[in-house]
């Protein structure tokens, strides 16, 4: 098996695990619905992009407490 020439000492592992983290994403809010949504992107609640309705967005269904007893 091949071996590191030299042991990574904490301080350098910990400098290039510096740059591991994840991007918070850049949300806006909705100009039509008011809910946050991702910037540049077609609203997932609603369907709208610049003012204008491009997609028609599906409906989740919602189970009910009544519909969960049948
Ligand atoms: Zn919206």
């Amino acid at each position: 098996m091949p071996e590191p020439k030299k042991k990574v000492t904490p301080r350098r592992s910990r400098l290039r695990r510096a740059h591991q983290k994840i991007d918070v994403p850049a949300l806006v809010e909705c100009k039509n619905c008011g809910k946050m949504t991702r910037a540049h992107h077609v609203c997932i609640y609603c369907g709208f992009y610049n003012e204008e309705l491009v997609v028609v967005p599906k409906v989740k269904k919602v189970k009910t407490s009544k519909e969960e007893q049948d």
